[in-house]
């Protein structure tokens, strides 16, 4: 995402770019010419005014352009230099903040070919708000900017198969995971979710059930919702698709579409990409 922020010429931060923002061929070794501290906060200082420039729509169309590059296969993340890491010290600014799943199979910055310091992100079974994963995604939109705010639930998740159990099954776990488990059961509409009867169907809109209860907690925070009215900020919902390795950005709102409608109805597994974006009553959808 940075290399798409940076649009001047600039030439002692690692690599060269040129006025158009790409790198150029000749490539900076730091263990030959070395740099100095102020070096690195001019270039901290030049990325996090790019960052500032973008508008809500250009951070998600990045956030897509980078799951696009790893669904490919053709992810463009390069390791940090020395040079990138020290720029950093003293600030972040992510563009980004998502709360996703803890599950081992869903790490965020490589789902969206991301590096250091974009993407804020908050994990925990079942990717649910409490008090501690509320609290740092209010942190990262009132102190970092975040311009994009994102849940993300995933196929297979085995927090949401595990909240469809029976209570009483649930109420034998660990105190604190049943807790959790009955959180996440609250919010998944079990009466509606009983008439899907395929498995992998019923599976997606479980996730996304789920998803789509999050974002409504979300839109009743008074802190976010402020900045979705003023078009700092667009909340989004999406399923990471495991086996394809596609994320659908199943869900936003915006100033336009404030709040969440009519629940998001099943949809046909499918594996083929992202397609061009409909709307579905006040939604709009991704590639869903
Ligand atoms: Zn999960």
């Amino acid at each position: 995402m940075l290399a798409n922020k940076r649009n001047a010429s600039f030439s002692m931060c690692g690599e060269l770019w040129n006025k158009e923002g790409e790198a150029a061929s000749m490539q900076f070794n730091p263990n030959e010419v070395g740099f100095s501290m102020e070096e690195a906060r001019q270039y901290c200082a030049m990325n996090k005014a790019a960052a500032k420039e973008l508008t809500p729509a250009q951070v998600l169309e990045d956030l897509q352009r980078g799951n696009s590059r790893f669904w490919m296969g053709a992810p463009s993340r390069s390791e940090k230099t020395a040079f990138d890491r020290r720029s950093l010290i003293g600030t972040q600014f992510p563009s980004v903040a998502i709360l996703s799943c803890a599950d081992s199979r869903v790490p965020v910055e490589t789902v969206f070919d991301q590096g250091l310091g974009e993407i804020f992100v908050v994990r925990v079974a079942g990717n649910c708000l409490d008090a501690a994963t509320t609290g740092s995604l209010q942190y990262a939109v009132k102190h970092l900017g975040v311009k994009v705010l994102m849940v993300m639930g995933h196929e297979a998740c085995g927090a949401i198969k595990a909240a469809g159990l029976p209570t009483a099954k649930i109420q034998q776990e660990p105190p604190d995971l049943a807790g959790a488990l009955l959180m996440l059961k609250e919010g998944l509409d079990e009466n509606r979710l009983s008439k899907i009867t395929d498995a992998k169907a019923y599976d997606r809109e479980a996730v996304i059930t789920n998803v789509k209860t999050q974002v409504e907690k979300l839109t009743r925070d008074t802190s976010i919702m402020s900045k979705v009215y003023a078009d700092e900020l667009i909340v989004v919902g999406g399923f990471y698709e495991i086996s394809s390795g596609l994320v659908d950005f199943v869900l936003e709102v915006n100033s336009k579409a404030p709040s969440i409608a009519s629940p998001v109805p099943p949809k046909p597994v499918k594996t083929e990409g992202p397609r061009a974006g409909g709307t579905i009553g006040r939604q709009k959808v991704v590639g869903a």
